[in-house]
């Protein structure tokens, strides 16, 4: 017997985070929106600038505010 398609999910089935936004409430690789966050934690609302690129025009230009790239001991250099 086929399976019915677009069954609801069972009661007690873990989804995952609410699409498009991880459980921290940063915007998700899926989202249409920026994934990039402020250093308050707040995720960037504006909408992406490229189709591939999942950060805004400013983050995509700037970097995404809560990474820094640091010089590392051992290795150059490192996002933070
Ligand atoms: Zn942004």
């Amino acid at each position: 017997m086929p399976q019915a398609q677009n069954a609801p999910a069972m009661p007690g089935v873990f989804n995952g985070p609410p699409k498009g936004k991880y459980a921290s409430g940063q915007n998700s690789m899926a989202s249409p929106l920026c994934m990039a966050t402020f250093l308050d934690g707040k995720p960037c609302m504006k909408a992406k600038a490229h189709k591939n690129v999942p950060y805004c025009d400013s983050c995509f230009k700037t970097g995404d505010p809560s990474l820094a790239v640091v010089p590392h001991p051992r290795f150059g250099e490192s996002v933070t």
